[in-house]
């Protein structure tokens, strides 16, 4: 077995409450779950307006996860998305 720990890439996206402009967080993490980071405050700064503080991560207008296996991407055979919509 060469199975690596699967790592994926969280990125939120926030409204800034002072101006309304974009905010967004980044991070690698072994979990999956979106209900962990989204319940922590994770520290966001606004390039729009300077602001800086911490966001809940259930606040964010989306919340993506991203598989990421840093260089070695091979385990994603295509890169067609195939969550298409749902809706
Ligand atoms: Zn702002």
């Amino acid at each position: 077995m060469d199975e690596r720990a699967e790592r994926y890439v969280h990125v939120l996206l926030f409204e800034c409450s002072q101006c309304g402009g974009p905010v967004t967080w980044a991070q690698v993490s072994e979990e999956r779950n979106l209900e962990k980071v989204d319940g922590q405050p994770v520290p966001c700064q606004c390039n729009n307006c300077g602001w800086s503080g911490s966001l809940l991560g259930l606040h964010s207008r989306q919340h993506w996860v991203e598989p990421w296996n840093g260089a070695n991407r091979r385990s994603i055979a295509d890169h067609d998305r195939d969550s298409g919509p749902s809706a």
